[in-house]
């Protein structure tokens, strides 16, 4: 009997016997019983079900659904596999299309003669319940393209017809795994068997083109989500349900911030409110980029094919990107700003002394997006990058990345952010000598030790051109979102072949890094709208303060009070309407203006206001200077003051 050797992640070796399973390996080395969930491993870096067999001595890298994404979504992908058999078992004649794993949760896409009802979404899951109660293992199958059409074709299921099409022309296996009497065309990895799905639950039943596409059939499209155990997933929906309320799609009307018009799908509109915070980031983001030793440039929206062509987005972006003709000669509208960027790096000399270049620009960029992709501010087609690109040399790697890493920390604890660092290493095919992803991996690495921040390292996920260090917010309802990174490029300053003269007074390559902080302003604004619920800290707030006469006899007194705020440049209103206290206070709250200002006969005759915050339902008598004085000082520390009712 052969033995083959087995390499671990953390660098231990074992021998086994030739053909011992993954599932048979892991419960060897007893490591099942530290409360992780292991659901997928990774064998030489491929991702692989825990039912296959191992033949040859590799490594081998086991993942667990806390801590890997690749592990979730096998869990959830194995689950939407769960729900389509149940379909399958309780209509008539369904058609499969396709059922991924997605961010957070799966989806499966049905064509059905009766459509699927709200209702039906019960029973689907009792019937899921058995399903998992039973335990099928799912098995893998690989067959030749002809079985596989003639099989599918056969049981009537057109959509996997034309992707197993699609996978011959790209000389793909067909591989298909079955449980029980269900069998679906998937190459993905899956769990070993139904039983190891623990909670789940079924969250939405909407309609989605077949491909995405709107000229394609509409099909019908179930959510859901699932979990090693309840408690996860109770703590999921309770998340789930205060997001809704915090949507800012929904809080994006209410409050006047922006519009989608059916006229411009992932286009967003910005209205009067929404601008108003708009220009606050912009504003404090230009502020801190000064400081920061940055100059800003705008580059052209729309650039021709060649300088696409060099810059390699023609051959490898192409999809994403929208072409116009000028003067018969095609055209691009920018999805990205690095080339214009690199166009005017090269506009001039550069010599050593004036290293490093810090080089920001607000770019409105241009990328196509599927419609059924699109998702208010969060997913759109064009968006305004907050860009920068440094160029230096290799020994300002270090200060450089930490430079950036301080001006991020800046921008996320303004705004309450707790956020967690990745670093993406060296992959597989990449380009590059060996000694210039060491300089810039150990810069990286190095910044990161001396900004003192935990980071978590991607082996090998870094893009083919550099390494990079990914920042995830972390709201106020605990939701993860990636806004900024730091990208170290060799592909650019190459393909642009662009160059400093150096001490020696040689040409030579700058280093250069692409790097974000809102990374999307249009979405940060979606982010913190959600984050904030929608109350943003005063010094963003579209509206600060509203001035509430009592009754019609005190409106002029109100106006009195309304013109020393504007001319202390406060954003304020006067709600002159003819309702009642009671009624202007509710409004002025369902609006979520910070500082309510009721005015009657007592604070005329003292000259103050009786202010009431959002926060608090007490109301407290103050000179309108005092106000005044406060109100700024709240708006210079931008810090989100929460005053406490009790206090
Ligand atoms: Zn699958
Ligand atoms: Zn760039």
């Amino acid at each position: 009997m052969s033995e083959i050797n087995v390499k671990f992640s953390d660098g231990s070796l074992k021998k086994f016997e030739k053909n011992i399973s993954i599932k048979d390996v892991l419960s060897s080395l007893n490591i099942e019983n530290n409360k992780k969930f292991f659901c997928v491993a990774k064998v030489n870096g491929v991702l692989t079900d825990f039912s296959a067999t191992l033949q040859d001595d590799c490594e081998i890298e086991f993942l667990d659904f806390e801590n890997s994404k690749d592990a979730k979504k096998t869990y959830w992908h194995t689950t939407a596999h769960i729900m389509a058999q149940a379909v399958g078992r309780l209509f008539k004649n369904v058609k499969f299309a396709i059922g991924p794993a997605i961010d957070e949760g799966f989806y499966y896409d049905f064509d059905l003669e009766k459509p699927i009802k709200e209702e039906d979404l019960v029973k689907i899951e009792n019937e899921m319940k058995k399903i998992i109660k039973e335990d099928l293992p799912v098995q893998k199958k690989v067959l030749p393209s002809n079985e596989a059409l003639d099989y599918m074709q056969s049981h009537g299921q057109t959509y996997k017809v034309e992707l197993i099409k699609d996978l011959e022309k790209k000389g793909a296996d067909i591989v298909f795994r079955t449980q029980g009497e269900f069998t679906d065309l998937c190459g993905g990895t899956h769990l070993l068997s139904t039983g190891k799905v623990k909670a789940f639950k079924l969250l939405s039943l909407t309609g989605a083109y077949w491909r995405g596409d709107s000229k394609g059939k509409m099909l019908q499209r179930i959510y859901g989500i699932s979990f090693p155990n309840e408690d996860e997933l109770k703590k999921f929906l309770i998340i789930r349900e205060e997001a809704k309320k915090r949507d800012h799609r929904k809080l994006g009307k209410e409050l006047n911030l922006f519009m989608i018009s059916p006229e411009g799908q992932g286009f967003p509109f910005f209205l009067p409110n929404g601008m108003i915070i708009r220009d606050k980031l912009i504003d404090f983001w230009r502020k801190e980029h000064k400081k920061a030793g940055y100059v800003e440039i705008k580059t052209p929206m729309i650039l021709s094919k060649d300088l696409w062509v060099r810059s390699g987005h023609w051959e490898h972006y192409k999809e994403n990107m929208y072409i116009t003709v000028i003067d018969d000669v095609e055209h691009a509208i920018k999805p990205m700003n690095c080339p214009g960027g690199m166009l005017v790096y090269k506009n001039s000399l550069h010599s050593y002394r004036d290293l490093p270049e810090r080089v920001s620009e607000l770019g409105l960029v241009h990328r196509h997006e599927l419609s059924g992709t699109l998702h208010g501010l969060m997913r759109v087609r064009c968006f305004t990058q907050d860009d920068a690109h440094i160029f230096m040399t290799k020994e300002q790697i270090e200060s450089e990345i930490l430079g950036v890493i301080k001006l991020i920390d800046k921008f996320y604890s303004t705004f309450g952010f707790e956020y967690f660092i990745e670093l993406s290493t060296r992959p597989k095919d990449s380009m590059g000598t060996d000694e210039q992803w060491e300089k810039a991996t150990e810069g990286l690495k190095a910044a990161l030790e001396h900004s003192a921040r935990k980071y978590k390292i991607n082996e090998g996920d870094g893009a083919f051109y550099g390494p990079k260090i990914d920042f995830h917010l972390k709201d106020s309802i605990g939701r993860t979102w990636q806004c900024g990174t730091i990208q170290l490029d060799f592909n650019l300053p190459e393909r642009f072949d662009l160059t400093y003269v150096g001490e020696d007074g040689l040409k030579h390559r700058p280093v250069m890094i692409h790097r974000v902080i809102f990374g999307s302003v249009e979405r940060f604004i979606g982010i913190l709208t959600e984050h904030f619920a929608g109350d943003f800290p005063l010094w963003l707030a579209p509206v600060q303060a509203i001035v509430l006469p009592i009754s019609e006899e005190y409106l002029n007194y109100a106006k009195d009070v309304y013109n020393q705020l504007v001319s202390k440049d406060i954003r304020v209103k006067l709600d002159s309407s003819n309702e009642k206290i009671g009624k202007k206070i509710r409004q002025a709250e369902l609006n979520k203006i910070p500082y309510m200002l009721i005015v009657g006969k007592k604070e005329k005759s003292n000259n103050t206001v009786n202010v009431r915050t959002r926060c608090s339902s007490r109301e407290e008598e103050i000179e309108i200077t005092k106000l005044c004085e406060d109100m700024l000082n709240e708006i210079f520390m931008k810090e989100i003051k929460n005053k406490n009712g009790s206090t």
